[in-house]
């Protein structure tokens, strides 16, 4: 059934465990409001088309991200900027705004969405792999475009190498970029090297290693689900480089911030997913050059495991719901 003559019908296919979702069902930010259905890492096969609706067809492959809806009015709207509206209207919503309705996530078998809200998956990538995009893929794709990290021969820091921080080593390198990855711990520094193609890796508790690229960056890709210590970080940065924040833990906990450092002439900023526009833009840029998530496919009966291994960090990269498949067998 579709809703409105915007609206597509999406049967889903794949729904990605992004560590957002752990925030929101945990209540780590405290506002969440149960019930809950978390979920905003979505592609399904579109069912059904309202009468206005001319980007799908019942058949095409359709994603949604985290948002599903905005003002549509406002300057940040018709920039293209809709994750700044600030009536957004997110595809999980924690909590109950009055005047608009709760929102229920992808881990479900059916989502109904303005078609202005749903991308075009290109043809040819692995369909699993592309659900991460939507949330992941875009969040790391719009601060290295926007801050102009997408040319060749700039020298990328990624920080944390989890769901957003391997695809922000790929689309990095796939815009020409040195990447360094910094990670927690040695684990990772094979697979960042080897697998991910990183051209280098940095523990941040090793004060040696840190020092020796000291002045390098001309931008931290930071994605630590955590509160860190944020000077380690812009001591690696160059003359006018660039920090983005896009981790989202206890945000009401204000992160500290040397001013040292800053007076280095050196930038803090923060983004959140993307707009539109730019979320097909990265989709076609992904299919281009064939990038998708790595990511361990899970039955939805093993979600809460899921759950508490992306706690322990014990995940390589993405959990994705198979939600076909699962819900089809019932
Ligand atoms: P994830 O897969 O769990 O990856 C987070 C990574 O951070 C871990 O793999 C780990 O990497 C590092 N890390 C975790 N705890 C740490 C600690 N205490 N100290 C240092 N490093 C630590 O999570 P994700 O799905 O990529 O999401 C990352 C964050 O971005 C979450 O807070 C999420 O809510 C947020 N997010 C924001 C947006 C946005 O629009 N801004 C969108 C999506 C997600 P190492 O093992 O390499 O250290
Ligand atoms: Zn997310």
């Amino acid at each position: 059934m579709s809703n409105g003559e915007d609206d597509i019908t999406v049967k889903i296919h794949y729904c990605g465990v992004c560590h957002s979702d752990l925030h929101i069902i945990r209540d780590e930010h405290g506002i969440s409001q149960y019930p809950i259905i978390p979920g905003h890492e979505i592609v399904g096969v579109v069912t059904q088309v309202g009468t206005n609706v001319d980007k799908f067809k019942a058949g095409d492959i359709a994603g949604v991200g985290s948002l599903v809806g905005s003002c549509g009015a406002c300057d940040n709207c018709r920039d293209g900027l809709e994750s700044y509206c600030p009536s957004p209207l997110y595809t999980c919503t924690m909590l109950e705004f009055e005047g608009q309705a709760k929102q229920y996530g992808g881990y479900s078998d059916i989502i109904v969405v303005n078609q202005h809200f749903a991308v075009c998956i290109p043809d040819g990538l692995y369909l699993p792999g592309c659900a991460p995009l939507l949330c992941a893929g875009i969040t790391v794709y719009s601060p290295i475009r926007n801050l102009g990290l997408d040319q060749p021969g700039k020298h990328i820091g990624v920080v944390g190498l989890g769901g957003l921080g391997h695809l922000a080593v790929k689309f990095a390198k796939a815009f020409g970029a040195v990447v360094t990855v910094i990670s927690s711990s040695e684990h990772k520094r094979m697979e960042a090297t080897e697998q991910l193609g990183s051209d280098s890796f940095l523990v941040c508790h090793d004060s040696r290693q840190m020092q020796a690229a000291a002045g390098t960056m001309h931008g931290i890709i930071d994605t630590v689900s955590a509160h860190h210590p944020l000077k380690p970080l812009l001591d690696l940065l160059r003359t006018d480089g660039k920090l983005v924040m896009l981790g989202a833990p206890d945000l009401d906990k204000p992160a500290e911030i040397p001013l040292l450092p800053l007076l280095g002439r050196k930038y803090v900023t923060g983004s959140m997913a993307g707009g539109m526009k730019e979320t097909q833009e990265m989709m076609d840029f992904a299919g281009k050059h064939n990038i998708t998530a790595n990511v361990e496919v899970i039955p939805m009966d093993y979600v809460n495991r899921a759950m508490d291994r992306l706690a322990r960090g014990d995940v390589r990269y993405r959990f994705v719901i198979d939600i076909g498949s699962t819900l089809d067998q019932h």
